[in-house]
């Protein structure tokens, strides 16, 4: 059980200014900003190189009033990203918390690509579900593995260690709560102390718990966990311990379309652009613009747990734009037909019902009907001949809730009096999207692993450098 040391006194092996503890998004981007500023700087993860979830992600990252947006001629404003935000979490979230990282997003992106070269680019081809304008920047290769990949190219810019192998354990803080280290586990048993005068939790949520899930989302309890086994919730235990204030921690990103048996995430691109979901009956039951978070729910609870994502030709185009639809494709998951009674067969849904459902989606798309479910069909992205399916189940994809943090991503007591050199940022944090699965907005995973990772970094870094 990891846990908090107070002590007057820590005897170190290593001592550095400001200790990272995990290495994904959050922990690169505040290790990044705090070696800017001076500090010297160590990366603790526990694996034996650096993943996190954020190297399973899409890689995707919405920010508004960036320069990529500017150089593709997107015409968007924090304004609108802030409402958008709002109105998915039904305005549960802080609304002081949401401002700052949506100011926050474009100044991260923009360092990031003129100072590190990394190179974003905004994807411009569809709207994830909520966002009123393009803004999901992505690197060149369009995947998460590649934005761990440039993050790890742009620290190798810097004067950062980075220690792989070592899992904290345990916090050391002194009497008055001020940050004097870390205890770590090396995986031949060892430990190590680290010496530092301050933490940043970068380790994200705890979506890899089972009895913290059980506990907080017990709706997700039997679900197929997608995100990184190291999300193990060591940051809302520490917080617990030392008293700080925890938030939301029912929220979470699910996902309603992962290929199932094969596990790999099918694109919601294809539900944005004209797919449907259809259950075992072959009957729709759900409108699937209102977001894949929700979705997994939905898709849950139907029969088996199971659901298939129906598209055509011009979809299936769309979806090979990614890796993932790529290796499902590879996997086999697709199945094709040239008319919808053949793929009915091939999926062994009812011929009948299914038929009927995608003339009921033409009529909605004609203006003859409306959706009952409440979605808008347009006609330009009516379904044609040949058709596919993917067979999907509905996935746990990281938590949302945590540490509350304020303007400097210190934690805070509930009273509000923040922990001055205990820092949080990505999944370790509370962040954008409320209490419940339907308030994430596409992207508020990455959205608070870097604006937070460079607010904690920087801040730490001034905080640490200046007291030596
Ligand atoms: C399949 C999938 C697709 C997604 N797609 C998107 C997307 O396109 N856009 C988006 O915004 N979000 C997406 N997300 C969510 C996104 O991946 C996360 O919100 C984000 O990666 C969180 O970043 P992080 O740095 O906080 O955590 P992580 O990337 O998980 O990094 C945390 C690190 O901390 C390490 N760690 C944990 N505990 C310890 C310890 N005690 N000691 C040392 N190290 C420790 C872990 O091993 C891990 O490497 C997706 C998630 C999944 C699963």
């Amino acid at each position: 059980m990891p846990g908090v040391v107070c002590t007057s006194k820590f005897n170190a092996d290593i001592e550095v200014d400001c200790l990272i503890i995990g290495g994904g998004a959050a922990g690169l981007t505040a290790a990044l900003a705090a070696s800017e500023t001076g500090a010297t700087v160590l990366i603790a993860e526990r694996e034996k190189r650096l993943s996190g979830s954020t190297a399973l992600s899409s890689g995707l990252i919405p920010a508004a009033g960036t320069k990529a947006q500017n150089n593709q001629s997107i015409v968007d404003s924090k304004d609108i990203f802030f409402a958008d935000i709002m109105a998915k979490n039904k305005n549960t979230a802080d609304v002081d918390h949401v401002k700052i990282i949506v100011s926050q997003i474009p100044r991260t992106i923009d360092w990031l690509s003129e100072k590190y070269d990394i190179a974003f680019h905004v994807l411009d081809n569809f709207l994830y579900p909520g966002h009123t304008n393009h803004r999901m920047h992505t690197v060149p290769e369009k995947t998460g593995v590649g934005l761990i990949h440039h993050l790890e190219t742009a620290i190798l810019m810097q004067d950062v260690t980075v220690a792989t192998g070592v899992q904290v354990i345990e916090l050391v803080v002194d009497e008055t709560d001020k940050a004097l280290g870390a205890i770590c586990l090396r995986p031949d048993g060892t430990h190590e102390h680290i010496a530092a005068a301050a933490i940043i939790l970068a380790c994200n949520g705890y979506g890899a718990n089972p009895a913290l899930i059980a506990e907080h989302i017990p709706e997700m309890n039997d679900a197929l966990y997608f995100g990184h086994p190291g999300n193990q919730g060591e940051a809302i235990l520490w917080g617990k311990a030392l008293g700080a204030e925890l938030l939301h921690l029912s929220g979470y990103q699910g996902h309603g379309s992962v290929a199932h048996p094969h596990g790999i995430l099918v694109t919601w691109a294809l539900m944005m652009e004209g797919g449907i979901q259809v259950n075992a009956k072959g009957e729709r039951f759900s409108n699937e613009h209102n977001g894949y978070s929700e979705q997994a729910v939905s898709v849950l609870g139907q029969e088996e747990k199971i659901a298939f994502n129906i598209f055509d030709e011009r979809l299936a185009v769309l979806g090979r734009g990614f890796d993932d639809f790529n290796k499902a494709e590879e996997s086999g998951a697709l199945i094709k037909a040239n008319s919808i009674e053949e793929l009915a067969s091939k999926i062994s849904v009812e011929p009948a019902t299914f038929c009927k459902t995608l003339a009921k989606c033409e009529q909605y798309a004609g203006g003859d009907q409306v959706d009952p479910f409440g979605r808008n069909f347009e006609p330009r992205k009516r379904l044609t001949a040949p058709y596919y399916a993917v067979k999907v189940t509905g996935a746990l994809f990281h938590t949302q809730g945590g540490l509350r943090v304020n303007r400097n991503a210190q934690i805070c007591r509930p009273n509000g009096v923040p922990f001055d050199t205990i820092f949080a940022c990505g999944g370790a944090a509370c962040g954008v999207s409320g209490p419940d699965v339907s308030g994430y907005l596409s992207g508020n995973g990455l959205l608070t692993a870097l604006s937070l990772g460079q607010i904690a970094g920087s801040k730490a870094g001034i905080m640490t450098s200046r007291s030596y």
